[in-house]
């Protein structure tokens, strides 16, 4: 796969757009640019098209970019020169951040440890993952215990852990990843997690107390057929695997599925869309098992974590609606306080606060749902980095971004303890 990543940047100085555009079938695009995304020149046909093949890794879809904000997004390697004379006749300004994808997919391999089985400084296969959990399991009774809360599409196990001393009536935080297939560090972070949870307990006295306190429920991949699929077939795979009828294209994003102003706002009814929200709200058995599991554990759960990659935010409700959450001042001084904490490490900069404003509306999102199901603490981590390498993370900084990381989840939990409900 040779591609072409540009990172481009645009500067928005009037609202003209394509005046006296040609053909019917070029203004419904162009009604939907109108709205959100004002450009500075004057018949964006060709640029509509083009944004239309291509692959969008920021924002999610086109119909997300917002006036005064950057877009990511991957082209095929012929249209390379096109695309390039096309921003460059229209003055945009952009940067070309990977200009061949083949090096970079090799490079994100980076790790100098050599194990040839499950490491935590290496991304590993579904296979090993499966593995792990039930390794990490058997060789910690006294801390992590495992369960299966459902299967995907293609019929693969979920796996949950939980993790922390067994007592009665403990609250619990549920964090999970691995959403999107092709953000393959957020699985690493969720594995990651556990290894710090039995590796410290009883040495240090946060996680100790956590564990005592608390548990932790940990969904290491819920989108497995997809991860699967990056592994196999395409790397920058994002949404499930799952068929439906009158459609050839595959897949649903999960992160649109819930049943949260589904499907309102940021979200495509297309299923060849990257950002399909599905056939209806819980239609994928993937958002099913966790939305059932959620439920029927709403009296303990006081947290909903989710990991996901890349931009380098700290987002909370809503994303569905510009509305602010009730507890919205507790929220955002909470997550200034956790990305601060998190940057202490390496420097790392996160920007935070409520996901429609800080991203974009973003309809169907499992923080939303799990924060109007009652739960008061519910974020969204949008992990390392910032378009260097994007989704191809280099396995080299697995332990830098796991690390900083943790400090902002044990922030939180911290938090959370200190303030149950
Ligand atoms: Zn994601």
């Amino acid at each position: 796969m040779a591609a072409v990543t540009i990172h481009s940047a645009f500067g928005v100085q009037e609202n003209k757009i394509c005046q006296g555009c040609p053909g019917s079938h070029i203004s419904v695009i162009h009604t939907a640019l109108m709205m959100i995304h004002p450009l500075n020149y004057r018949c964006p046909i060709q640029y509509v098209l083009f944004l239309i093949q291509m692959d969008f890794w920021k924002p999610d879809s086109v119909t997300q970019i917002k006036p005064h904000s950057t877009v990511d997004f991957r082209i095929k390697a012929e249209d390379t020169i096109a695309v390039e004379d096309f921003l460059g006749q229209n003055r945009l300004r952009y940067e070309v951040l990977i200009s061949n994808l083949r090096p970079m997919l090799e490079a994100q391999f980076d790790s100098r440890v050599r194990a040839t089985g499950h490491s935590y400084e290496k991304y590993n296969q579904w296979e090993t993952i499966e593995a792990w959990t039930e390794q990490v399991a058997s060789e910690n009774p006294d801390l992590i215990s495992r369960s299966a809360i459902g299967t995907t599409f293609l019929g693969n196990t979920i796996y949950l852990l939980k993790v922390g001393k067994p007592g009665s009536d403990k609250p619990a935080i549920f964090m999970d990843c691995g959403f999107h297939a092709r953000e393959w560090i957020s699985p690493a972070f969720c594995q990651w997690f556990v290894r710090e949870a039995v590796r410290t307990y009883g040495h240090e006295i946060h996680m100790t107390e956590f564990l005592d306190k608390l548990d932790f429920y940990v969904l290491p991949v819920v989108n497995i057929d997809g991860y699967i699929y990056t592994w196999t077939t395409n790397r920058m795979w994002r949404k499930t695997r799952s068929t439906k009828a009158g459609s050839t294209c595959i897949g649903t994003d999960l992160n649109r599925n819930f049943d949260a102003g589904w499907c309102l706002i940021g979200a495509s009814t297309n299923p060849c869309d990257e950002t399909y929200c599905g056939s209806a709200a819980e239609s994928e058995k993937e958002t099913k098992a966790v939305a059932n599991f959620i439920r029927s554990h709403l009296s303990s759960i006081k947290a909903y974590l989710t990991i996901h990659s890349y931009s380098q935010m700290m987002l909370y409700p809503y994303s569905y609606d510009y509305k602010l959450p009730k507890n919205n001042v507790e929220l955002n001084a909470l997550a200034k306080a956790a990305v601060k904490e998190l940057a202490t490490l390496h420097g790392t900069a996160y920007t935070y606060g409520p996901g429609a404003s800080t991203i974009y509306p973003a309809a169907g999102g499992s923080d939303d749902w799990a924060y109007d199901q009652g739960i008061q603490y519910s974020f969204t981590f949008e992990l390392r980095d910032k378009g260097r390498y994007g989704f191809l993370l280099p396995e080299s900084q697995i332990q830098p971004t796991c690390e900083e990381t943790m400090l902002a989840i044990k922030h939180v939990t911290s938090y959370v303890l200190e303030h149950l409900y």
